[in-house]
Order: C-alpha cells, then structure tokens, then sequence
C-alpha cells in the first residue's frame, strides 16, 4: 500500500532549508509543526515580511531589557515607572512576571511603583525561595521607603504560596501588606484579567 505524504502528517518538505525552518519555528511557544509549516511557507513566499521581521527580531534583542530595580521589560534602564517622579515609590505592586505589568498601566488606576518576581514558587517544579529575588525586593523596601506591599498574583497554587511566603518574610516590618481582592479567576493569568476587574479587585484590597 503507497503512503501519502501531507506535509503536516509527519512527512518532510524535500528542501533541507525550509525543514530547517519549520524546525525552528516549531520550537516557539504555542506552535506546532501545522502552524510552524504554514509560517515558514508564508515567510518564504514572494511578498514575505521576513527581512522585516529579522530586522525586528534583531533590534528589539539588542533593545529590550529588564528594568535593573524593578524586572518590567524596557528599554531605558532603570525603566520609565521606576524613575517617574509622578509615581508614588511608597506603593510597590508585586507580580510574578513582566507582562502583568501590562493590565495595571493599561487600567491607569495605580500610581505606586512596581517589582516584578519573574515566577512563582512552587515546589514540585523546583522553584525555591533561593531562585526568586526576595532579597532585591527588600532592600528595594528599605531604599525607596515603601510603606505598601500590594500583592498581585495568580489565584494559583503557586501564587497562594508566594503571597503568603511573602506576608510571612516582610509580617515583622512597619508595613501594610494587602493582596488583591477575590475577582481574579481561580488559576486565572494576571495579565488577562480585564481593567474593571482589576481595579475593582484592587480596591477592595485586603490584608492577609
Ligand atoms: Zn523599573
């Protein structure tokens, strides 16, 4: 019996150079090989985006950093947020990763300041108190004077045990420490929470 071969049924294109291609793509975050194949084939046709794109690609690596104080992505170092003289620094936001930043200044409610933790705790994925930056989040306490802590992380697992990982490392100090109100859904990305939600989960923000 003959096999046919589909592309995205597992078989191989008979250019080395677009495979190559394909085996990159589906490499990215989100894509696999039927998505990778329909790009690269999009990339590689005549009215392609890609020299575009590799410009791109190449100016925002050399361009994009994380903000040394805070951990929100920039390109200014230390970032916009960090340096504005019209945020409050007595207020600083926790979140866990750069684009939950993104919901708060989109909503344009909170003026304090922001400190960004680049992931969660969680035990079963090995991640510890050790790999996470709680001591730059301290002295960014001392430093800037804050006297708010305002936490603002997954209703997870993981976002649980980092809030009260938190609350328990900062409880001894002249501080309040809130957390977001119940609103932001269960397991629920930060970052995809809409604006009134936010804010509304901001507001009725409670102690521990
Ligand atoms: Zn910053």
């Amino acid at each position: 019996m003959a096999h046919r071969h589909d592309p995205n049924d597992g078989g191989e294109f008979q250019s080395p150079a677009l495979e190559r291609l394909v085996r990159g793509l589906s490499r990215l975050p989100g894509l696999g090989r039927k998505s990778a194949t329909r790009i690269a084939l999009h990339l590689v046709a005549k009215e392609s985006p890609a020299a575009e794109l590799v410009e791109a690609v190449n100016e925002a690596r050399e361009q994009v950093r994380n903000c040394s104080r805070c951990g929100a992505i920039t390109e200014p170092d230390p970032c916009r947020i960090c340096t504005s003289e019209r945020r409050d620094p007595s207020q600083l936001c926790v979140v866990a990763s750069p684009v939950d930043v993104l919901p708060f200044e989109k909503a344009g409610f909170f003026r304090g300041r922001y400190f960004v933790l680049g992931g969660l705790l969680s035990p079963l994925d090995g991640v510890r108190a050790d790999d996470l930056p709680f001591d730059r989040l301290a002295s960014r306490i001392d430093e800037d004077g804050v006297a708010e802590i305002i936490i603002a992380l997954d209703a997870s697992v993981e976002g649980e045990t980092t809030a009260l990982y938190v609350q328990r490392l900062f409880e001894g100090r002249d501080l309040r420490l809130s957390r977001l109100a119940t609103g932001i859904p269960v397991g629920g990305a930060l970052a995809y929470t809409d604006e009134v939600t936010l804010q509304r989960a901001f507001q009725f923000r409670r102690g521990f």
